[in-house]
């Protein structure tokens, strides 16, 4: 945990024990993204080395009663009003429906979600549905089984594909798809993923691939840009914007063939959506980030394991929003990748 920031340079109205989680930024965070695990068993390859990583001691990482805490704080005494569970790779965390079903238990309660790699979820989707789950978010980036191969170092393509069935049929919808494309391996797949999914009435949304790969071979040169996507589309497809209000959403949306089904694009490095962001993660030891790019975390499982109360470890949340930078800073020279991958922080 580092040092409470002078007081003095608290926004106006913002006073450790009270209120949400507010930066100096005006911003306030009300999703709250929470890593259960940093392990995988897949390992694509924008966001994990074939070999693995070294995950983090179990002794290290939040109990299910820590992760629920936690949470409930953050529902009770912050203002979370929705929850995403994440990873790593979510299902491989055996309590998962049990911290669902206590999320959803909360009041007010919040919105509850998932993202995951799919891979078990026809085996698990009635279960998170019967704990309250109201919706999923696939990884998929493509539908060839031999790129899938080469993309994930697995052959679990027909796993995914039978999960986001079992997803659709559990009720957990809309069920979305989140692809990531790479120059030269499966921009191809961008045209073929969107016809998959007007098909079965998932909802596609690319994106645009960021510096947070634990190898950090990511380069703004070999980037598939928001632009090249909607050259790939719009080659075959009719996109009119969405005229909704996108309000803190990440993805711009757009109407495809004069239907009601629409596609996204999450253009983080392109067309950052910093500004408007509300999010705020938990990592999978206990560690609250204000940002996917931060640089410094709070560290709420030591509070928590030396008797902190609940309105300290709020205020501890709330301390840490505070510092929030106005920007990723992907393109100032002086950018720096964080130390730990998306995979550990949780995308
Ligand atoms: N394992 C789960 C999954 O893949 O859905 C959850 C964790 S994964 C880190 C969450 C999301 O982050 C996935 O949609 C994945 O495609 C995306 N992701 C991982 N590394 C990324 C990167 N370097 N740039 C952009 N998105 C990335
Ligand atoms: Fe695993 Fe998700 Fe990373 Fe792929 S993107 S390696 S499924 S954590």
């Amino acid at each position: 945990m580092s040092p409470l920031p002078d007081p003095q340079v608290r926004p106006t109205g913002v006073t450790p024990g009270s209120g949400g989680l507010v930066d100096r930024h005006g911003r306030t965070a009300t999703d709250l993204r929470v890593s259960l695990t940093d392990r995988c068993n897949l390992r694509c390859t924008y966001c994990m080395p074939p070999e693995g990583l070294d995950w983090l001691p179990k002794v290290e990482q939040l109990t299910d009663d820590e992760v629920v805490r936690l949470v409930r704080i953050g529902v009770e005494q912050l203002g979370i009003r929705e929850v995403r569970f994440t990873g790593g790779e979510p299902l491989l965390r055996p309590g998962l429906p049990g911290i669902v079903s206590a999320t959803t238990a909360l009041l007010p309660r919040p919105e509850v979600s998932l993202t995951t790699n799919a891979v078990g979820l026809s085996r698990m989707a009635p279960a998170l549905a019967a704990a309250g789950l109201d919706r999923i978010n696939v990884s998929l980036d493509t539908l060839d089984q031999a790129r899938f191969k080469q993309l994930t170092y697995r052959d679990r393509l027909p796993d995914v594909l039978a999960g986001l069935k079992a997803a659709k049929n559990a009720g957990l919808t809309p069920v979305k798809i989140n692809t990531v494309l790479l120059r030269g391996i499966n921009e191809d797949d961008a045209v073929p993923l969107l016809e998959y999914c007007l098909e079965h009435g998932y909802e596609l949304r690319f994106i645009e691939q960021m510096p947070l790969d634990a190898h950090h071979a990511w380069t703004r040169g070999e980037m598939v840009t928001a632009d090249d996507i909607l050259a790939k589309l719009t080659a075959t497809h009719t996109l009119v914007p969405d005229v909704e209000e996108r309000g803190a959403a990440p993805a711009e949306r757009w109407l495809v063939d004069g239907t009601e089904l629409t596609v996204g694009i999450i253009a983080s490095v392109t067309r950052s959506f910093c500004g408007a962001c509300d999010r705020t993660r938990l990592t999978a030891d206990g560690q609250i980030r204000n940002c996917l790019f931060a640089r410094e975390e709070s560290d709420l499982r030591a509070a928590l394991r030396t008797g902190a109360s609940d309105a300290e470890l709020a205020d501890r949340w709330r301390i840490a929003t505070l510092s929030k930078l106005p920007g990723h800073g992907i393109d100032d020279p002086s950018f720096l990748q964080p130390t730990r991958p998306m995979s550990a922080i949780g995308g």
